[in-house]
């Protein structure tokens, strides 16, 4: 018989078995089970079936959970995965790394008092099923569209506007200047937050769906932009954000202090089986050292525990605000303290020290102040206030910039906005060039996962009523 809604009255929250810190620090594997079947019925059963779902209405993709938990909890998984897949591309990947607490789930309206219904993790559960079952099986268009399309960049914006386009008939090539498939999945995320075998498989089912791939294929550089535009019928961007934010003062070009991803892509192909040489040769490995990171989003959170994994001698994270202000999810804060990183808030650097090689950091501490015109709080230092921490690895994972497009792709006609990402219309997605849309980091900022998947699939169905406005223009004629 089917579970009963309703039930977080008598049951209490429960996610997933979390892996001790002391068994999870020494390995990438995800720190997270996932949930055993019964678990994942009665943990569905805990939802109230709110008639206005403000948690769908805080999830970037309108997911409708309700239904799907409603169908978990009555055992009816294959249909759960239908509903769940129908508005998530990857719901098996959002699952696992949305932060659940700024979005769904922070805003789950369970009855105060009770916390809220564990939506990813029943989310990731779904898909995690259908995948073993084989329920996910490659897209497979009603009809073949003659029309092409290129896509510059396999990250979650460009694929998930691939497997929408691929689904509508057209003939998809994804470019991609790396080796392997997945963006910031695959290179940037670490395997404890997602393992790689997850951002694998898919590239697989798409593959299978008749997506082609071109990679270690640089736009821009080893293939010019406009023999894509020549090629395709219309070209979509989603190249993400890569310019890293630089850290100023004194001492900040000694050696040992490095960028936040070139750190974590040496760590994640380390651990797909590549050759690692900067990592061989010490300067991209953290083993036996004084390790600070600098930062407080998801870069600097998967940089310190990276580096706890390692076997960094210690791990510090110097953060100019507060555990409260800072823009990294508080469950991987959480984490992070559980596997034994000191997290030192409310503290700036303002120099570096040692001769030639990094020793230590001179930071000032910080106090908030009022908030400034975009609502949120101004630091300011506190004179006097100067400390040292020790280090031998200095990370910077300040956040990032886009990289100058127009120039990149000899574009000058591409429009910018005022912060460099490309300008497109809100809803047509197209850019300032006929033919050319743009989607995810490239167009938003640095943001995140479930933001890239949405916009891929709104630029893929925007490409697509400007294909078919052209055959209606043709058939009329
Ligand atoms: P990307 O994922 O960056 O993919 C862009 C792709 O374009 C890349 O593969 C790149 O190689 C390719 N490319 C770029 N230029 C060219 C070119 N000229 N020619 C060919 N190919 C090119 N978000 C979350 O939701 N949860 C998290 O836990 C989380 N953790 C993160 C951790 C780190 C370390 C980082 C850096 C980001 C994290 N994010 C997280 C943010 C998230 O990864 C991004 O918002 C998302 O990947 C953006 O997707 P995208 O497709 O726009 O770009
Ligand atoms: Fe929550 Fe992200 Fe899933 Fe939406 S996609 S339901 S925000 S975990
Ligand atoms: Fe269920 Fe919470 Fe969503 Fe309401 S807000 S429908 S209780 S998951």
């Amino acid at each position: 018989m089917a579970e009963r809604m309703l039930q977080f009255i008598k049951l209490p929250q429960q996610t997933p078995t979390k892996r001790e810190a002391a068994a999870r620090k020494d390995d990438f594997s995800e720190i997270y089970e996932s949930f055993e079947p019964g678990s994942a019925k009665a943990q569905a059963s805990r939802c109230s079936q709110c008639g206005i779902p403000f948690c769908s209405m805080n999830c970037p993709l309108g997911n409708n959970i309700p239904d799907w938990l409603k169908l978990t909890a009555e055992g009816r998984l294959e249909e759960a995965y239908e509903l769940s897949s129908a508005t998530n591309t990857f719901p098996e990947i959002c699952g696992r790394i949305c932060p659940q607490d700024r979005l769904c789930e922070g805003n789950c309206v369970i009855e105060k008092g009770f916390d809220s219904v564990t939506i990813g993790a029943v989310e990731r559960y779904i898909t995690d099923t259908a995948f073993a079952n084989d329920w996910v099986k490659p897209v497979s268009p009603a009809e073949e569209r003659e029309q092409s399309v290129g896509i510059i960049g396999a990250g979650p914006a460009g694929l998930a506007a691939a497997e929408r386009l691929r689904g509508l008939g057209y003939q998809v090539t994804v470019y991609d200047r790396h080796d392997r498939v997945g963006g910031l999945l695959i290179y940037g995320i670490p395997g404890f937050k997602l393992e790689k075998e997850i951002v694998l498989r898919r590239w697989k089912w798409l593959e299978e769906g008749g997506v082609k791939f071109v990679l270690n294929a640089d736009i821009g550089g080893k293939i010019p932009f406009a023999q894509l535009r020549a090629e395709h019928g219309a070209v979509l961007v989603a190249t993400g954000v890569y310019k890293a934010r630089e850290l100023g003062g004194p001492g900040a070009g000694l050696k040992g202090i490095v960028p936040a991803l070139d750190y974590l892509i040496t760590s994640n192909r380390r651990g797909l089986g590549d050759a690692t040489p900067e990592f061989d040769s010490g300067a991209l490995n953290a083993a036996g050292k004084d390790v600070v990171v600098i930062g407080g989003g998801d870069t600097a959170m998967d940089c310190v525990r990276t580096a706890i994994r390692q076997g960094a001698k210690s791990v510090s994270c110097l953060y100019r605000r507060d555990r409260q202000n800072m823009p990294g999810s508080l469950r991987e804060v959480k984490n992070a303290e559980e596997e034994g990183v000191n997290f030192i808030w409310l503290a700036a650097p303002e120099a570096f020290l040692g001769d030639e090689q990094v020793a230590g950091v001179r930071a000032v501490r910080m106090h908030l102040g009022l908030p400034d015109a975009s609502g949120r709080q101004s630091v300011e230092a506190i004179e006097g206030s100067h400390f040292t921490v020790k280090a031998d690895l200095v990370i910077k994972a300040l956040g990032y910039d886009p990289e100058d497009i127009p120039t990149a792709f000899n574009e000058p006609g591409l429009n910018l906005t005022n912060w460099g990402t490309l300008k497109v219309h809100a809803r047509t997605f197209e850019t300032s060039l006929p033919g050319v849309y743009a989607a995810g980091d490239i167009v938003r900022g640095a943001s995140l996962v479930v933001w890239a998947i949405k916009d891929g699939r709104d630029a893929a169905q925007a490409m697509h009523k400007h294909f078919s406005g052209l055959s209606q223009a043709a058939a009329a004629e």
